[in-house]
């Protein structure tokens, strides 16, 4: 899979400009499943123009409650009646601006499935975590606490996506052994709670994925796909990274 996070950019109108230009580049590709998730006013938008086509939409975010009292919120069931297929959640940005935690990683996670949206549930660490050789620590926590709740079933229909924090926007791309390292640490969780899941489980990473370092990353067994911000944004680039 290689989905795009287009983050807090993009009108309706560029929206509309980036697949007139996006869909022809790709129409060929069926060799990954291809994903953008733009911000929510744009769904219709990217929903109409990809109508038809081997491009998904997603959502970059929910929340748990189907409907209430929650001013400002969006819920799964009316993500899926714009007719977005996926949606993110737990982003970095969503956990260091917005107070996201573990446990409601794990509502969103399950109000998605109820909603029949496909979750791709993002885990990474801290530059400061990193450094501090805390990597694998942190990602098991992230995974006890925010995914290990779910059941088989609900598990084996979600999308995780590593994503080290010090690696997003910045330009500092995880080297291929490391973001693979990451991935193995991510399965061995996988394996000790849902066990033969954690082959068929896709891990995708994400940080500073650009056409120029696609092809290390992707020639890591381990990577299967790409959850890319910056670079999803120009028709281009994004296509060079789905046509890797
Ligand atoms: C992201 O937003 O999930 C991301 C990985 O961003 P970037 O590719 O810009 O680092």
């Amino acid at each position: 899979m290689m989905a795009g996070n287009w983050k807090m950019y993009k009108t309706p109108a560029e929206t509309k400009a980036f697949f007139d230009k996006f869909v022809p580049l790709v129409a060929s590709s069926s060799h990954c499943e291809i994903v953008i998730c733009p911000s929510f006013v744009n769904l219709e938008t990217a929903i109409a123009a990809t109508s038809g086509t081997n491009v998904g939409i997603g959502a970059q975010n929910l929340y748990w409650a189907k409907e209430g009292a929650f001013t400002g919120e969006i819920s799964g069931p009316m993500i899926k009646s714009t007719g977005a297929s996926y949606v993110i959640v737990g982003h970095s940005e969503r956990r260091q601006f917005f107070g996201e935690t573990d446990a409601t990683v794990l509502k969103r996670t399950i109000a998605a499935l109820e909603a029949a949206l496909t979750p791709i549930v993002c885990v990474g660490e801290l530059l400061a975590e990193r450094e501090s050789g805390s990597t694998a620590a942190v990602l098991s926590r992230q995974f006890q606490d925010g995914i290990a709740g779910l059941t088989d079933e609900q598990f084996s229909k979600i999308i995780i996506a590593y994503e080290p924090v010090w690696a997003i926007g910045t330009g500092k791309v995880a080297t291929p052994e490391m973001a693979a390292d990451a991935h193995r640490m991510i399965r061995a969780e996988i394996q000790s709670k849902f066990g033969a899941a954690a082959q068929s489980t896709r891990i995708l990473y994400g940080g500073s994925v650009k056409p120029d370092n696609i092809k290390g990353l992707m020639a890591q067994p381990e990577i299967d796909g790409g959850l890319v911000g910056g670079a999803s944004l120009d028709p281009v680039s994004f296509a060079s990274l789905v046509n890797f």
